[in-house]
Parts: structure tokens; sequence; C-alpha cells
């Protein structure tokens, strides 16, 4: 069997790991020249820690991002409304990773390139259309600075992993226009400071209209006794936005105003503002769910088949887990076609449910609901959200993102 895999993201790399494990010859084709170390942080839950790990990369993601040790959501005068261990501190057999996603994508495309070769991955090549017959897929490319037409490739299936622009999606959903803008703008930066809290945690404060999200997320940092920190600022904007693109860089003026009282016992978060060199514009949009991912040989992963917000740290790691779930329905059906139906039957229903859950702000809905109901502050988190409201919360959200503790350490092996 051969598979083309378009778009060499996190998904798209993942799947080459995973297809290449099973046995399955497979060609990624990358629009952009060269894969860059680009983007800032992101997150890996155990879920996709262990896929990553099962596909032998658990050393290197060790070695390069920091065991996430708990989330905590505060209001905007920086008090505590929860926290919650994360990773190993929660009882899960792996970690959760915060990690740049740069390093990340290095990391995966450097061990699609060991194990697969270097022709395996062919950058310069844009996905222009493809089409399918009885015996295989085409799949027609362009160079996307020069538009010039590029060789086409044949195989017996085609896995769009081409993100949020999906050009595989908009072929099988030509009416469905841009992505949709949700009001929040975000903006996105790293930079080194000294460790806040212990060092590990990822920290959330605010509410829908005014947030600011931290995690630390470099190993090599934390040796030196500091703290790579990834920072989210975000606002509510009126008006029509840009084409969502994650390499726009802006000037802090545009926002950081509206933070500079942010200076809380744990976080300055002026001071972390002022000490950044660039940042990075992008307005916060998801894409309506779909009823099919699978269109005979060609079927949809990661954000191309269920774009969603970037709340509770799915994305990234449900691309992971979409290409073991693919992998194993090619490894278990007699055909492709029922193959691709299978994993979409078997992963569609749930991340089309997680997209809608995260557009009412997942677990997040608790920093609305202390915001809305005591927007001065507090003495005691208790008086205004109970403790066990927030933990129904919590445990609703992990079980509809495949992240319940006792499935993730207890299933079996799904290749
Ligand atoms: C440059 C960049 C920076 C990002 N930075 C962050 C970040 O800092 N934090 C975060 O949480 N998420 C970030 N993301 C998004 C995040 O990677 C995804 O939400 C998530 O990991 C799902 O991965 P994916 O593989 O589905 O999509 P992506 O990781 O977006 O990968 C899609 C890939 O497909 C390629 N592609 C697009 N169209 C075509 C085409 N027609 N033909 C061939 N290839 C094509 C793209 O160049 C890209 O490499 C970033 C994405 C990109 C592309």
């Amino acid at each position: 069997m051969k598979a083309l895999v378009i778009g060499g993201g996190i998904g798209g790399l993942a799947a080459a790991l995973s297809l290449h494990q099973a046995g399955i010859e497979v060609t990624v084709f990358e629009a952009v020249r060269e894969i860059g170390a680009l983007g800032v942080g992101i997150n890996l839950q155990p879920n996709a820690v262990r896929e990553l790990t099962e596909l032998g990369l658990g050393d290197e993601l060790a070695l390069t991002g920091i065991p996430t040790s708990a989330l905590a959501y505060y209001n905007r005068h920086g008090q505590r409304i929860w926290m919650e261990p994360r990773g190993r501190e929660a009882g899960y057999r792996w970690p959760q990773y915060s990690i740049h996603r740069g390093e990340l994508l290095m990391i995966l495309a450097r061990a699609v390139r060991e194990r697969t070769g270097d022709a395996s991955i062919r950058c310069g090549h844009q996905l222009a259309s493809f089409e399918q017959d009885a015996q295989g897929v085409t799949a027609h490319f362009v160079d996307r600075r020069s538009g010039a037409q590029l060789e086409s490739a044949r195989g017996d299936i085609l896995i769009g992993a081409d993100g949020i622009h999906s050009a595989v999606r908009a072929q099988l959903y030509p009416d469905e226009g841009d992505p949709r803008f949700c009001g929040q703008m975000m903006w996105r930066a790293a930079v080194e400071s000294t460790p806040y809290l212990d060092g590990l945690t990822q920290a959330i404060s605010g509410h829908r209209d005014q947030k600011f999200l931290v995690y630390p997320m470099s190993a090599k940092s934390r040796e030196r006794g500091r703290s790579l920190i990834n920072w989210i600022a975000e606002l509510t904007v009126s008006g029509p936005t840009s084409r969502a693109d994650w390499n726009r860089q802006v000037s802090k003026e545009v926002f950081a105003g509206a933070f500079a009282k942010w200076r809380f016992p744990w976080l300055d978060v002026p001071g972390l503002i002022d000490a950044t060199d660039s940042v990075f514009e992008f307005p916060k949009v998801d894409r309506d769910p779909v009823r099919q991912w699978s269109f005979g040989r060609v079927t949809l992963i990661g954000d191309a088949a269920h774009a969603m917000l970037p709340i509770g740290s799915q994305a990234g790691s449900q691309a992971v887990v979409d290409s073991r779930y693919l992998t194993r329905a090619l490894l278990a059906e007699p055909t492709h076609e029922q193959a691709l139906r299978r994993y979409e039957a078997e992963r569609l229903p749930a991340m089309n449910e997680i997209t809608l859950r995260i557009r009412g702000l997942g677990q997040e809905i608790v920093m609305e609901m202390a915001e809305e109901r005591a927007p001065d502050g507090f003495e005691r988190i208790e008086d205004v959200i109970p403790h066990e409201e927030m933990a129904r919360l919590s445990a609703e959200f992990k079980l509809a993102a495949g992240l319940e503790r006792d499935y993730v350490n207890s299933r079996k092996s799904l290749i």
C-alpha cells in the first residue's frame, strides 16, 4: 500500500511515522520549501504522548519539553479559581508535555527522514487538486512561490493533513469558505524569564474577553534554572479580521496597554510582555464540524478534519491520535475504503463533540463564572463556585477528549 500524506505539520509527520511502523509506504508533500521550527508553544496530552512514545520518541520528548505538573485558572486579579494536577502528577503513565511546536516538528521530521529516507518528505509541493478512480488516487502539485506545476503523484490513499486552510478539505467541501472567527484575537510569544510558581505549571488568568495564558516549555532552559515561557494574550476585538496566519508578526502596542495592571504576586504580566521581542497575531478561529471526512480513498486528519479553538490544549494531541486510529483501521480492514470509513466512524463523533464543547469554553467556563459572579474578586472561591462543580467540569472535559486517566492508562495499544 502507498499513502500520500498532504501536509508536513504535526498530524502529517505523526501519520508518516505511524504508517511506516505499520509497514505502509508513505510520502509526505509539504507546501513550504523547508520544514522550519515555526510556532511557539503547544501541549501534548498524555494520550498523545503515549502514541509518540510507542513510536519511539519518548526519550527525545523528555529531553525537550516540560512535563507539565498542573493546570491552574485565575481571575483577572490573579486569585486562583481552580488547580488540578496534570500528566504524571495526576497519575497518568505518560506525562503531559508543554513543548515548542518548532522543536516538536523537528523531532518528528528527523525521525521520518531517518526511518523512511530523505525523499519521503517532498517540500515545496503545495497540493493543487486530486482525483481518484477504482485503482488509486492522483495528487497534483504546484510550487507555492512560482505557481509552476510539478510532477503529480499516485498512491492508494490520500490523507489530508494540511491544517486549518486544508486544500484537500476545500476540494471536498468547495462552498465552506474561511474559518469561523470567534471574536477574540490572540497575541502569541515566547520569552526566557525567571520561573513562576513551580516552574512546571500551565496558568490561565482572566475571562473570555481578556485572558493571559502562560506555560514553560523548554527542558534546556529549565536545566539552567530559567523558564522559556510561552505566553498568549487575548482580547475580544470588534470588526472583521485578517486571514488566520501563524506567522504574522505585530507590534506589542496593539494589546499591551490592556494588561498594564496585571502584576500578580506570582506573575508579572506587563514585565513579561516588555521583555519579549517578537509577538505573533492569530485570530481565534475554528471550523464548523462536518459529517464526513472519508470519501473513497481520501480522508482528513488533524486540523483539516476538525479545526478547533485553542482552548483545552487539544489540537496537536488529537492530530497525533487521529494518525494512530487511521493506521489501525488500515491494518484491520480488507479495503482502503472500508478502513477510511472505520477511522471516520471511530474518531469523527468525538472530535465534533469536543470542537463544540470547546466553543462553549470547555473547562475554562469556570473563569467566566468567576468573572460574572465575583468581578471584584473573592475571599474564598468556594463561596463563588462549588468545588464539586469545577471537578465535574474537569472530568467531563477529559472524558470528551479521550483523556480520562484510567482509560489512557489501561487501554490496549492501538497498533
Ligand atoms: C507555521 C505554524 C505555526 C503554528 N504554531 C502553533 C503554535 O505556536 N501553537 C499551537 O498551539 N499551534 C500552532 N500551530 C497549529 C498546530 O500545529 C495545529 O493546530 C495542530 O498541531 C494540528 O496539526 P495539523 O498537522 O493538523 O496542522 P498544522 O500543524 O497546521 O500542519 C499543516 C501543514 O500542512 C501544510 N499545508 C497547508 N496547505 C498545504 C497544501 N495545499 N499542500 C501541502 N501542504 C500544505 C502546512 O504548511 C503545514 O505544515 C501552528 C501551525 C503552523 C502551520
